[in-house]
């Protein structure tokens, strides 16, 4: 039995979880989320390289809720997303305990302060293939990334599962589907979908804890997530608010400070 099967057993026998929230064998060699109930079922979980979806997406879900007090088997990346969750007020941290796994251990994590430290001993790593990709559009010019772009989201066909796939866009209605009034072409024509894709940079500007689980999901293959991640990174350079590090950060873009540089308006 691995690490991670003894420790979700013992938090569910213990009370302490009553369910466990992990990756399972899937179909295809892939692996699927599970939702382990009974000791009898940690069998189930695993975790290995193959295991990168953020299962944070799930603590929102009100069917998830009503399964009681989660532990959840937790990436770095999903530990800051958490993080953000426990910032932004949609997750109470009493009411979750996370199974911290990367490739050498398991580490149980059950308070704010034990978050933060495993956070800040995580640092974010960017895939090389995305770290190429982002090194590339520093070099271009603006009408260059544009290019990039328009080329990029061309393939886009607005299935949304990178909205789907990600923690932080918890809305439980988003702008993109509302249509009184509508505020973005529903269509996947090219204004569609540049509408759709700035309106989630901007509302990720902040709070993105580059994850990485929008590209991932992405059955185009457009590498999405950068957009978000460039508009957090801009966030980071301008204020110093770095998401997914405290429980407690204010909001990077709804609070200010009266000493705040405004050279950024001019
Ligand atoms: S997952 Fe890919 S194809 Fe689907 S809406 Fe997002 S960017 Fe477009
Ligand atoms: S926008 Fe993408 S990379 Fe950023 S937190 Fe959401 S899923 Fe993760």
């Amino acid at each position: 039995m691995s690490a991670l099967q003894v420790q979700a057993g013992e938090l569910l026998a213990s009370g302490k979880a009553e369910v466990v929230i992990g990756y399972g064998e899937g179909t295809r060699g892939r692996v699927r989320p599970v939702f382990v109930r009974t000791r009898a079922d940690v069998s189930l979980l695993v975790f290995d390289g193959r295991c990168t979806a953020n299962l944070t997406v799930y603590l929102a879900k009100p069917e998830v809720g009503r399964m009681g007090k989660a532990a959840i088997v937790a990436t770095p990346g999903a530990v800051r997303s958490l993080i953000q969750l426990i910032a932004e007020h949609q997750v109470d941290p009493g009411e979750v305990v996370v199974l911290a796994a990367d490739d050498d251990a398991v580490t149980l994590l059950t308070d704010p302060a034990a978050l933060e430290a495993y956070a800040a001993a995580h640092p974010v790593t960017i895939p090389p293939e995305a770290k190429a990709v982002t090194e590339s559009l520093a070099r271009m010019s603006a009408q260059e990334r544009r290019a990039f772009w328009d080329a990029e989201l061309s393939r886009c066909f607005k299935c949304y599962a990178c909205r789907s796939a990600c923690a932080l866009c918890y809305c439980t209605r988003c702008i993109t589907d509302m249509n009184q009034p509508q505020w973005v072409c529903v269509a996947p024509h090219a204004l569609g979908v540049m509408e759709w894709h700035l309106n989630r940079a901007m509302h990720m500007a902040g709070r993105c804890v580059q994850c990485g689980s929008c590209t991932s999901a992405c059955p185009a293959g457009i590498p999405i997530g950068l957009l978000a991640m460039e508009a957090s990174r801009s966030v980071e350079k301008e204020f110093g608010a770095q998401a997914g590090l405290r429980c407690d950060a204010p909001p990077a873009l709804s609070s200010f400070a009266a000493d705040d540089r405004e050279s950024f308006i001019l």
